[in-house]
């Protein structure tokens, strides 16, 4: 019998999954569905023993997180040689109660559905996953991990709207998202950028969803995602920071329900908006068109702004992080931006950026800059595990 801890993470348009061993997770299987936004998701899984799974089954064509989930789980359940210790999610919005990871109870789940509107995009998938492991495992210890809480520490200015003080009291403020992928990258930075690691940092989490984290002492001062996971930088699919009154415009101009603006800014905008084409930057660093070439430039052009407004949080630069699948693999992606940096004293060594170094600045270059694979579900996995052994 195989002892392990599972990992979900619901993202926006995939559910990622890792079974790590118990003791020292270590990477016991890991896999994703992918494409349910689609409608035509695949299911794919890596596994380190073959002989735990030797059928694949056939995911259902549904573009229900829900359904996947509940499939997942029992094909899990079906695997004879696994048994489960615990698991432990990602969720995105941990609002403002929720500083550190916590194990799931009704109470809890009443909180977290709480702050759906929120996170539409990601808190009812996790939801759905929670209630999916319950319906297959009933007393399986489940732990929810935030993103938000490596930010809860953030100073008053970093966190508040210039907005009547009542609604700043009621929670009205800027949360920050990415942390269990800032969190790993802050554990790592030190065996990676030695001393400076403790200094003036921005990391650029570029994935689907993308953000900037400014950290000093590896600790988040500011980021530029706010009270949604829509604020800040352009996204695969959301439009980032937009003037409120494009709102207000677009329902009163354009008669348009709440919804239908929700569904704009978050699934129909971002690369795919401005491209017309797809959210994917392979496809469109592939694609020669005018259309798709302006969406990336705007996508540089956005996130070497916001370093910018972050580098005057910590009234300087010292270190810059790329991670996450934009992060890590598009070299054209962080040429554009780094050359948007020179004046913070940015310089890239062309051919260690191409060949997607863990070290891609030059010698001359005030900052030191790095591109480093982030493991959110690492991250989930040590806080489960130490937060299960700690009851
Ligand atoms: P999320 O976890 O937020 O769903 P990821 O971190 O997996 O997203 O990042 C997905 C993004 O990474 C997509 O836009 C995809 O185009 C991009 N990406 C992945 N691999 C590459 C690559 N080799 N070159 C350029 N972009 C890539």
């Amino acid at each position: 019998m195989n002892k392990a801890i599972l990992i979900f993470n619901a993202g926006s348009s995939s559910i990622k999954f890792v079974l790590y061993s118990p003791e020292d997770c270590d990477l016991l299987a890991k896999g994703s569905i992918d494409e349910i936004v689609s409608g035509a998701p695949s299911f794919q899984i890596k596994v380190d023993n073959e002989a735990w799974f030797n059928e694949i089954g056939c995911v259902p064509q549904t573009g229900s997180h829900q359904a996947l989930s509940y499939w997942l789980m029992s094909y899990l359940h079906n695997v004879e040689s696994l048994e489960l210790l615990a698991a432990g999610h990602r969720v995105v919005h941990g609002g403002m109660v929720f500083s550190e990871p916590a194990l799931v109870t009704p109470e809890v789940i009443r909180q977290l559905e709480e702050y759906t509107p929120l996170a539409p995009n990601h808190q009812p998938h996790s939801l759905a996953a929670i209630a999916a492991i319950s319906s297959e495992w009933p007393e399986l210890k489940q732990v929810v991990c935030f993103d938000t809480a490596f930010h809860r520490d953030q100073p008053l200015v970093a966190h508040q709207f210039a907005i009547p003080r009542a609604l700043t009291d009621e929670g009205v403020i800027r949360y920050g998202f990415h942390g269990l992928s800032y969190q790993y990258i802050a554990n790592v930075l030190p065996t990676v950028a030695g001393p400076r690691a403790n200094g003036k940092v921005i990391v650029a989490h570029l994935g689907n969803g993308a953000s900037l984290c400014a950290m000093r002492e590896r600790k988040s001062v500011a980021s530029t995602m706010g009270f949604s996971a829509l604020d800040g930088l352009m996204m695969g699919r959301r439009c980032g920071s937009i003037d409120a009154g494009v709102v207000f415009y677009l329902q009163r101009h354009h008669n348009k329900s709440l919804e239908e603006v929700e569904d704009i800014l978050y699934r129909q905008s971002g690369l795919l908006g401005v491209s017309g084409i797809s959210s994917d930057v392979r496809e469109l660093q592939a694609n020669k068109s005018v259309e798709a070439r302006q969406a990336l430039d705007l996508f540089t052009y956005r996130a070497a702004c916001e370093i910018g407004s972050l580098a005057s949080s910590l009234s300087g630069l010292e270190v810059l992080v790329f991670t996450a699948g934009i992060g890590e693999h598009s070299a054209m992606i962080r040429r554009k931006i780094c050359e948007r940096c020179a004046w913070l004293g940015v310089d890239i060594d062309v051919s260690a950026n191409e060949a997607n170094q863990l070290k891609i600045s030059s010698s001359r270059s005030g900052v030191d800059v790095y591109v480093i694979p982030t493991n959110e579900e690492i991250e989930i996995a040590e806080s489960t595990r130490d937060h299960i052994s700690g009851i």
